[in-house]
C-alpha cells in the first residue's frame, strides 16, 4: 500500500515539477501561465504531449529541441526530479502521522523552490508564490488549532509570523538608514513572515540560523572567486528555502535532539 503512494507522490511530483519550470519561467516575466502552450524558447517550436513528458522527453531528445536543435537546460530535469524527491521525502515522513501535513508540507516545497528558481535567475519572488504559500500557512494554523497537526502549535505560527516578519522589516529599516542601500528585498522580509507561520518560530529559528550560516559560507566563497563590486545584490531566498525545508523535514528530530542535549547538561 505504502508503495502505491510513493508511486503517485514521485509520479505526480514529476508532473508538478514540470508545472514549476512554466512557472519559473513566467511568473518573473509576467506571462500569462495557461497560454500559449510550451515551446522552445529558440525556435518558438510547439511542444508536443510526447516532447513535454517529464524526464523522459529530455532524455529521448537527449537534451535538444526536436525542431532547432537548440539546447534545453539539464534545470527543468532537475527542478522535475527535485520536486519528486521532495514529494517522496514528504510521505516517507509526514504520511503515518498526518496526510493533510504531508500534502500541505508537500506543495509548500514545491512553492519553496520556484522561489528559490526565480530568485536564482531573476532576482524576484513573486508575490503570488508568497500568497500561495500564505494561504497554506494559515491552513496549517487551523490544523494545529484542531489538534490535527500535533508537531506545532497554533501559537506558535503566530509568534513565528510576527517575530520574523517584524524582526526582518526592522533590520532591513535600519540597515538601509545605516547603509544607504537596501540589504535585503521585500521578498526576503514577506518569505520571513509567512514562514515563521509555516513551520513555527521554533524551527523558522533553527531555519535561519542554517541559511545565514550557509548564506555567509556561499557569499564568501562568490566574492573570492568572482571579483564583483560591493553591491551587486545576491539571492537570500534559496537559503532561506534550503533552511526552511531542511526543519520542515527535520525540525522536530532537532529539536529534541537539542532539548535532550541542553537538559543532559543540567546537574540533577
Ligand atoms: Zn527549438
Amino acid at each position: 500500500m505504502i508503495g502505491l503512494v510513493y508511486f503517485f507522490a514521485v509520479l505526480l511530483g514529476l508532473c508538478v515539477g514540470s508545472f514549476l519550470n512554466v512557472l519559473i519561467y513566467r511568473l518573473p516575466n509576467n506571462m500569462n501561465i495557461a497560454v500559449p502552450g510550451s515551446h522552445c524558447p529558440q525556435c518558438g517550436y510547439k511542444l508536443k504531449w510526447y516532447d513535454n513528458i517529464p524526464v523522459v522527453s529530455y532524455c529521448i531528445l537527449r537534451g535538444k529541441c526536436r525542431s532547432c536543435g537548440g539546447k534545453i537546460s539539464f534545470r527543468y530535469t532537475l527542478v522535475e526530479l527535485g520536486n519528486a524527491a521532495l514529494w517522496a521525502g514528504c510521505v516517507a515522513i509526514f504520511w503515518n502521522t498526518s496526510i493533510p501535513v504531508a500534502c500541505i508540507s508537500a506543495v509548500s516545497l514545491s512553492i519553496l523552490l520556484t522561489m528559490t528558481c526565480t530568485d536564482l535567475e531573476y532576482l524576484i519572488v513573486p508575490d503570488s508564490l508568497q500568497i500561495a504559500l500564505g494561504v497554506l500557512a494559515t491552513a496549517l494554523i487551523v490544523l494545529s488549532a484542531t489538534g490535527v497537526d500535533k508537531s506545532v502549535t497554533w501559537y506558535s505560527r503566530l509568534i513565528g509570523g510576527t517575530v520574523f516578519g517584524l524582526g526582518f522589516l526592522v533590520i532591513a529599516v535600519l540597515f538601509e538608514k545605516k547603509a544607504g542601500r537596501e540589504s535585503m528585498g521585500g521578498g526576503d522580509i514577506k518569505l520571513a513572515l509567512v514562514g515563521g507561520v509555516l513551520l513555527g518560530w521554533e524551527k523558522m529559528l533553527g531555519a535561519m540560523l542554517v541559511a545565514t550560516i550557509v548564506g555567509s559560507i556561499v557569499l564568501i566563497i562568490v566574492r573570492k572567486t568572482a571579483k564583483q563590486d560591493k553591491n551587486t545584490q545576491y539571492p537570500f531566498v534559496p537559503f532561506m528555502a534550503l533552511g526552511m525545508a531542511l526543519m520542515i523535514f527535520f525540525g522536530d528530530f532537532l529539536i529534541k535532539g537539542y532539548m535532550d542535549f541542553m537538559t543532559g547538561l543540567i546537574p540533577v
